[in-house]
């Protein structure tokens, strides 16, 4: 009986807590939609906007230039936070720290921050899982759940930058787990949260969004008005070799992201970052040098070498498990020669390893 009782109990809060209209992840407009169909002024829009998104806050209750007859007559219908803290791991050979967030459905997701001397750069997530089956990536292992809401991409930034400070946090890249732009509609409303003026945040320069490719998403990126920056998983030059490391490249090809992403740069005058984990004998040959400095030389863009971040905590299978990275003198070597032909090539150090939260290691359990 006392079960019985604690189940209807359960179940009540349940069906309250999903009654609730979440605020956090709206727009300017969406939050005009919401306080004029109550009956109330424009202006608490960009109040609570403020509130929520600029000074971090989570409770009406501080937010206190607005009446308290209002705060109370919202109170009860409304959420103000998306996520809690569930775990954070600080690495012991860098200033890396994970942190694993929870969201109000039981779902867990990454998020890091990575000091640097020159910039603080958060890594958030946008997917819980990822549904491309990337096979060097750990997050593709461990399958695929839910698109992440606007909130929750910003809560991500909002617990960070509470534990860490939030001035400190310089940059954020789109590079957590899951596909941004397979997440498309949450992830532009995020980033125009990040970068409102009312928010003093982050300016688009200082955000990358990193993508294995979904072509016609590129293009609407492009046309959005937003100038983000765009970091390319490229990975290999040839399509075969593509495909077998991203099964999404059969679905939107090379060929067609390569002109996507020309039309990207030349609509939003920015360089393209390519992205390039370096697999022992699968992408790291001269044939491989030389078709990348081809497709450099095509688009205005610069390369980022990733050395192959180990996924056997995933307890891998099949090709997936074959995978190895080039050795740290091959990559210097490699390097050498795509400057020689005049390619800017940056060597992505490996931040957080120790604590599984380094490029392509985020993973858990599904729930
Ligand atoms: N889905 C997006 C963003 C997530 S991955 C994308 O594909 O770009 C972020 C970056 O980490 C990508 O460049 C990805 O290719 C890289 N990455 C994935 N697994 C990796 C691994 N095991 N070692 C090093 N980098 C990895």
């Amino acid at each position: 009986m006392e079960n019985e009782e604690n189940l209807q109990i359960e179940n009540t809060l349940s069906t309250e807590a999903k009654k609730k209209i979440t605020l956090k992840g709206m727009t300017i407009e969406e939050l005009k939609n919401y306080f004029t169909s109550k009956g109330m002024q424009k202006f608490r829009a960009e109040q609570f906007f403020y509130w929520m998104y600029n000074h971090l806050t989570t409770t009406v209750d501080e937010m206190s230039n607005i009446p308290k007859t209002i705060r109370n007559e919202v109170r009860e219908e409304i959420e103000l936070q998306t996520l809690n803290y569930f775990h954070t791991e600080q690495s012991e050979s860098t200033k890396t720290k994970k942190y694993i967030f929870v969201t109000n459905d039981g779902n867990k997701i990454e998020t890091v921050i990575i000091p640097e001397e020159t910039r603080t750069t958060l890594c958030v997530s946008t997917q819980v899982g990822c549904p491309l089956d990337c096979q060097f990536c750990a997050t593709g292992l461990m399958g695929y759940k839910r698109n992440l809401t606007s909130g929750e991409i910003f809560d991500q930034f909002m617990l960070a930058a509470k534990d860490f400070g939030k001035e400190k946090i310089t940059n954020i890249v789109y590079m957590g787990m899951g596909e941004p732009l397979l997440n498309y509609y949450n992830t532009v409303k995020s980033l125009r949260i990040f970068s409102h003026e009312i928010t003093k945040g982050i300016s688009y320069k200082k955000i990358t969004v990193s993508t294995a490719g979904i072509a016609p998403k590129i293009r609407e990126l492009a046309d959005s008005g937003l100038n983000v920056k765009i970091a390319f998983s490229l990975h290999s030059c040839f399509e075969e070799m593509r495909t077998k490391l991203m099964p999404i490249n059969q679905k939107y090809t090379l060929k067609e992201n390569l002109m996507a992403l020309r039309y990207y740069a030349k609509k939003t005058a920015t360089r393209i970052t390519f992205e390039y984990v370096m697999l022992k004998n699968l992408n790291d040959t001269d044939k491989d040098i030389e078709a990348l400095s081809k497709i450099c030389k095509e688009i205005p863009s610069k390369i980022n070498v990733i050395p192959f971040n180990s996924v056997s905590h995933m307890n891998p299978t099949g090709f997936s498990a074959q995978l190895e990275s080039t050795s740290k003198e091959k990559i210097e070597e490699f390097v050498a020669k795509l400057r020689d032909k005049n390619i800017t090539v940056m060597i992505r150090q490996t931040q957080g390893d120790d604590i599984a939260a380094a490029c392509g290691q985020l993973a858990n359990r599904l729930s």
